[in-house]
């Protein structure tokens, strides 16, 4: 089987476009659209990732901040530092970029934002919200993924609003910012949801569970972990993964995803590539919930979320 290989950079290049409308928008309306991203300690991806939003964001002419502490600061400075910012009139959307040192609990944040500047719908209110299938943000990571998948299944004519009931959509990972969101959009969509993570891989089920899937979407942060032995002829395969290593020809880091690309594409219907699949649909995802904050807190009126071509 040769896979159709998803390409999240074109897609991507369309909605700029249309943010870039957006945000123009929003601006006649008196809205004011601004991103703050949190970032505590030196992980590499998360700066990878803080570059490239503080990029588009000046392509697009969006104020942007970023708030840098070193890994050992207090818990107290860092919420001081949310507090700050759910103050600051500048900012309608806050990013908190993880992973977090082990001395900040991450929820211990999340239910400090303003809910109203949550764009990643991590507050237990927003959170909540998503749960019940009436959410006030979708959260950038897992709403790309199912954009991603709702433009592939539209290329082959079908459509997305039916064709996930009775499928199995199997996630690797279950965190507060993807994994767990991801179950959410999965069920709203009328798939059967299968979250795996590391306890289920420790007991040597991840392989069984990732056969099972029709849609595989793998956020574990390790590098390679979902192999083509591990899946079934046909899967649709989607890499959250982003993961530095280091490149034996130059010596140099490069980026990788979760998934053994090569072998997972021999058997995979589509796949999403590492780089340019999820990732630049969620830059500009995430900077159109900044701009619908904006809206809603100028307007009291809502963004309809984005549909896929
Ligand atoms: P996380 O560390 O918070 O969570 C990882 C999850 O994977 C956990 O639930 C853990 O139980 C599970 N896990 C760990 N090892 C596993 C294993 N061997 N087998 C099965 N499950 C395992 O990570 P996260 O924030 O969800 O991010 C996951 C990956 O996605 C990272 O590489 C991150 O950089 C990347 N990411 C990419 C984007 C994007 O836009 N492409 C956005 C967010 C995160």
């Amino acid at each position: 089987m040769s896979a159709t290989v998803i390409d999240g950079d074109k897609l991507a290049e369309e909605l700029r476009a249309r943010v870039t409308g957006e945000l123009h928008i929003a601006r006649a309306s008196g809205a004011r659209p601004g991103l703050a991203t949190l970032l505590v300690g030196d992980d590499y991806a998360s700066m990878a990732y803080d570059r490239r939003l503080r990029r588009l964001a000046d392509r697009l002419d969006c104020p942007f901040t970023s708030e840098r502490l070193p890994a050992d600061v207090e818990l107290a400075d860092v919420q001081a530092t949310i507090g700050k910012l759910n103050a600051d009139p500048r900012i309608t959307g806050i990013l908190i970029l993880r992973p977090m040192p082990r001395h900040v609990p991450e929820v211990e944040l999340y239910r400090m934002l303003d809910p109203a500047k949550d764009i990643e719908a991590v507050h237990p209110a927003n959170a909540g919200l998503l749960a019940q299938g009436r959410p006030r943000f979708i959260p950038s990571t897992p709403a790309s993924c199912f954009y991603l998948l709702d433009a592939h299944v539209k290329s082959g004519g079908q459509n997305p609003k039916t064709w996930y009931d009775g499928k199995t959509v199997v996630l690797v990972g279950r965190s507060h910012n993807v994994g767990k969101p991801a179950l959410w959009l999965g069920l709203e969509r009328n798939a059967t949801v299968v979250s795996a993570h590391k306890a289920t891989a420790d007991a040597g089920k991840l392989a069984d569970f990732c056969r099972q899937a029709d849609v595989l979407i793998v956020a574990a942060g390790v590098p390679g972990v979902v192999t083509g032995e591990m899946v079934s002829d046909g899967v649709i395969a989607v890499d959250v993964g982003i993961n530095a290593v280091i490149n034996p020809e130059t010596g140099k880091n490069k980026m990788v995803g979760d998934i053994d690309f090569a072998s997972v594409a021999a058997r995979a219907s589509a796949i999403t590539p590492v780089p340019g699949g999820v990732g630049p649909i969620t830059d500009v995802w995430l900077l159109r919930n900044t701009i619908a904050a904006a809206i809603r807190a100028h307007t009291s009126l809502s963004m309809e979320p984005w549909v896929a071509p």
